[in-house]
């Protein structure tokens, strides 16, 4: 707005807080299209390709899959909120999802597979 504000263009706007958010979702949907990061960079949960960056793959160039999710372990309100400040900058609709609830989920399912 006028005034030089690069150095702040990831810091999340101050009343903003970051939380997480239940939701239903089809394994087999996490499965292709999510994206591994832990920071900029990450991989594909479909073909594991390496080396993605998620303001600018948005689909996996090794298979071709479109990403709807974005997986981190990241829990410290300020690095999720960077990548939340971040994803709204680029216009993303990822959905950012927490990767120790996805493989509880993943883990869930197989205890499911063995005893249901
Ligand atoms: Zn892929």
């Amino acid at each position: 707005m006028g005034s030089d504000r690069s150095g702040m263009a990831e810091e999340q706007a101050p009343r903003q807080k970051s939380v997480r958010v239940w939701t239903a979702i089809d394994p087999e949907d996490l499965k292709q299209h999510t994206l591994y990061v832990d920071d900029l960079y990450g991989f594909c949960s479909n073909c594991r390709q390496m080396n993605l960056n998620y303001t600018k793959d948005r689909s996996c160039p090794g298979c071709g899959t479109t990403f709807k999710y974005l997986a981190t372990k990241l829990k410290a309100p300020g690095d999720v909120g960077k990548i939340l400040a971040r994803l709204k900058k680029e216009s993303l609709t990822l959905k950012l999802i927490d990767r120790d609830d996805l493989e509880k989920a993943s883990a869930q399912d197989q205890l499911n597979k063995l005893f249901g």
